[in-house]
């Protein structure tokens, strides 16, 4: 297609590369949030997001995630900003399996390693496992993402960003956009890219709303040189579920577990919240040896929607010119890549009539 005008909804990362895409492919492209550009609301604005190579049991979202991480380095590049901080991803596997999967990482040319339990003495590690080391991941140091795509959309000519302009309607048969105050916005192709609130704005396929609590941490002194340079890590705490993120490039370390990710009906909620009992939770899950020696810096809660089926992130069409990110997923920002480049691809060959496609990353 020669220029197309494109519409995005929702300036978090998949609107904000979706609009990177599609300028680069020589289309005019307006963004559209609610709040500021980047808006410090939206899930993805947070210090950072990791992104894994490896799937196990699942080749596909391997080769998938790998495009993306090679897609995030040429994004360096081109916003002219470090995203990525190289400090590979540890998971705790059962010791039986870790043969079989370093074979089935071989195969995918994905490169792991185990790594002892003595290797990560700051961690808890699940009884009967060990780390494996996926090398090439990492930790996507989100909110620079974020600023540095918003900049170089704000100076490219062909891009028109529109701040505190909520949209209030989506027309799928027609293409068109409504923005609050009246106006209509037509466009060859729309993306509804509003996070967790895009089923706001669309129905269709069934998601799953998920909150989750972070508490962000300053390790104790004698500790704090080791977490400079250690790896972001999932399987972790007796039960497996926690996972951490180290610190580095001015970002603090933070740790979860999905023993404090809970269904929630809304999102709106979510800042009365008591955040106490979940920082609970989340000490009884014992991610980190000596939790009580690290000190608290910020305790924050984010939302994400998965896929009602799949559990993971879905672009669909859901009319003849307009596509959702149905469900943004928990790791709905290493993929975004994915879906800025999908979007481009179907303004390049708009034959392309698949409807639905799925970005799940795997899990932890
Ligand atoms: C606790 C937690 C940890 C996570 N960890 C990871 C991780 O390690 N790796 C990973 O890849 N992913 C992770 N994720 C998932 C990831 O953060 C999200 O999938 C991703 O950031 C979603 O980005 P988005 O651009 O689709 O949506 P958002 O970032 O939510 O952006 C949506 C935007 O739409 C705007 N908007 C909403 N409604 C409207 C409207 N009506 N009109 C105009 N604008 C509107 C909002 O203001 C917002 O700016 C995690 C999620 C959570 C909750």
């Amino acid at each position: 297609m020669s220029a197309a005008a494109v519409v995005v909804v929702g300036a978090g990362v998949t609107g904000l590369l979706t609009a990177v895409e599609c300028a680069l492919a020589g289309h005019r492209v307006t963004v559209l949030d609610r709040g500021p550009i980047p808006n410090p609301r939206s899930t993805s604005y947070d210090q950072h997001r990791v992104i894994r190579t490896f799937s196990p049991d699942d080749a596909d979202a391997t080769r998938r995630m790998t495009t993306a991480h090679r897609r995030w380095r040429t994004l360096e590049a081109l916003l002219g900003t470090r995203l990525f901080r190289p400090v590979a991803v540890v998971s705790a596997r059962p010791r039986e399996r870790l043969a079989a999967l370093a074979a089935a990482a071989a195969e995918a040319g994905v490169r792991v390693r185990t790594v002892e339990r003595q290797a990560l003495p700051h961690m808890v590690l699940p009884p009967d496992t060990a780390g494996l080391l996926d090398e090439a991941a990492g930790v996507l140091l989100a909110d620079r993402a974020l600023e540095a795509a918003a900049r170089w959309l704000g100076a490219h000519p062909a891009v028109t960003l529109r701040p505190y302009c909520a949209v209030t309607e989506v027309d799928t048969g027609s293409g068109t956009v409504r923005p609050a105050g009246g106006e209509r916005l037509g466009a060859d192709l729309v993306l509804v890219a509003a996070g967790p609130w895009t089923r706001d704005l669309l129905g269709g396929r069934p998601v799953v709303l998920h909150r989750q609590t972070m508490v962000y941490l300053h390790p104790p002194p004698d500790a704090a040189r080791w977490w400079q340079r250690a790896p972001a890590a999932g399987g972790l705490g007796p039960d497996g579920l926690g996972w951490a993120v180290p610190p580095g490039d001015g970002t603090l370390l933070k740790i979860s577990s999905d023993a404090v990710c809970r269904e929630v009906a809304a999102t709106a909620d979510g800042g009365a919240e008591d955040q106490a009992p979940w920082v609970e939770r989340l000490a009884a899950a014992a991610p980190l040896r000596d939790l009580d020696r690290y000190t608290v810096a910020a305790v924050k809660t984010c939302h994400y929607a998965a896929d009602a089926g799949t559990g993971g992130a879905l672009l669909a069409r859901v009319g003849p010119a307009v596509w959702a990110r149905a469900a943004c997923g928990g790791s709905g920002f290493a993929s975004a890549p994915l879906v800025a480049g999908h979007i481009a691809g179907v303004l390049n060959d708009p034959k392309d009539l698949s409807d639905v496609r799925d970005f799940r990353e795997g899990a932890a």
